[in-house]
């Protein structure tokens, strides 16, 4: 569970239930706690940019969702459902490291009957199809759910809706909350692995992939659509021997029941890579451009992605290990 340094209650947050709820849960515990009347956060010490991302990972903010214009979530859901942005965990490759500026917060969103029933208008609008919500586009929404509660309202709110379905990604392991929500069906849980030197190394503040795997188990008992995401993969001498104990630690916990893959290699694009630089200096991130492929990506920007052999190497070598225990078809991509 996320537990903050200090938390910014924006004044408006306070007119909810869920921020009131959460300055309750907090306000008898040794953090400090600073209330915003414009919602603007200033409030985060500033020193050196390493500083700045430590004391921003270490923040939470409590804030109202102004905008109810939902992101495009493709090619893993059509909209994000913006519960939460940002993420307690320092994992160095993280692609937030470049999305959430030089103070990477964590903000909570406290009008989410707003925000759900403004899903409800994105599902209308595509009738007679589905539509599917993405709860883990910009953060890890699990290490808050304990006192907000937001994805606990989605899973439900999904779970009675005829065209809606709910997919979330998580590192983490607080999933105490969710076990007994009425779902039926309608959301999907994936867990993020890694092998356990990549987790050493890169994803801090994150548990072990063993106590992951524990977690998917019981959402699994809980009836929820499971999945796993492989990310990101990197090849490094003895790869191969590593993830596939990871595979074979899922395949022997999980045979015979219905789960999903996605694997996902590293790339990096080159402000990502300043950007990790600057408050990781001594990384030791695989990112040199001239052993890495250049490619375009959708959003104009190029991403430097491990080469075309490498990468097919990459792709039989995971088929090959998942057909072991569960089909082909429970590999929704390899990339
Ligand atoms: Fe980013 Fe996920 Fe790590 Fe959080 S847990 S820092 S969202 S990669």
């Amino acid at each position: 569970m996320f537990q903050p340094k200090r938390i910014i209650f924006e004044k408006a947050a306070l007119e909810y239930k869920t921020g009131r709820d959460i300055l309750e849960y907090f306000k008898d515990k040794d953090i400090q706690l600073i209330y915003s009347k414009s919602g603007r956060v200033t409030q985060i010490p500033e020193d050196t940019a390493s500083k700045m991302y430590f004391e921003g990972k270490n923040t939470l903010v409590v804030g109202v969702r102004k905008s109810y214009k939902f992101q495009s979530c493709k090619p893993s859901a059509h909209y994000q459902l913006p519960l939460v942005s940002g993420c307690m965990g320092m994992c160095e490759y993280c692609y937030l490291n470049t999305q959430m500026g030089k103070k990477p917060y964590t903000k909570v969103y406290v009008n989410i009957d707003e925000i759900l029933n403004n899903a409800d208008k994105y599902i209308e609008d595509r009738l007679p199809d589905a539509t599917i919500f993405e709860g883990a586009a910009t953060s890890d929404p699990i290490p808050v759910e304990p006192y907000t509660g937001n994805l606990g309202r989605a899973i439900t709110h999904f779970g009675k809706s005829n065209n809606g379905y709910f997919r979330f990604v998580t590192k983490f392991t607080d999933v105490e909350n969710i076990l007994n929500l009425t779902h039926n069906g309608r959301t999907t849980v994936r867990f993020s692995v890694n092998t356990n030197k990549i987790i050493k190394q890169f994803e801090h503040g994150t548990p072990k992939v063993e106590d992951r795997i524990k977690a998917a188990m019981k959402v699994l008992n809980a009836g929820y659509n499971l999945g796993f995401i492989i990310a990101p993969v990197f090849l490094y001498p003895n790869w191969e021997d590593e993830y596939k104990g990871i595979i074979d630690k899922i395949g022997s916990n999980f045979i015979n029941s219905h789960i999903s893959f996605e694997i996902i290699s590293h790339r990096f694009t080159k402000r990502a890579k300043e950007n990790i630089l600057t408050v990781y200096p001594k990384t030791i991130l695989p990112m040199e451009e001239e052993t890495r492929k250049f490619k375009f990506g959708q959003f104009g920007y190029g991403k430097y992605l491990y080469k075309d052999e490498e990468i097919n190497y990459m792709k039989r070598f995971f088929k090959e290990n998942i057909r072991k225990y569960f089909n082909e078809a429970s590999i929704n991509y390899i990339i």
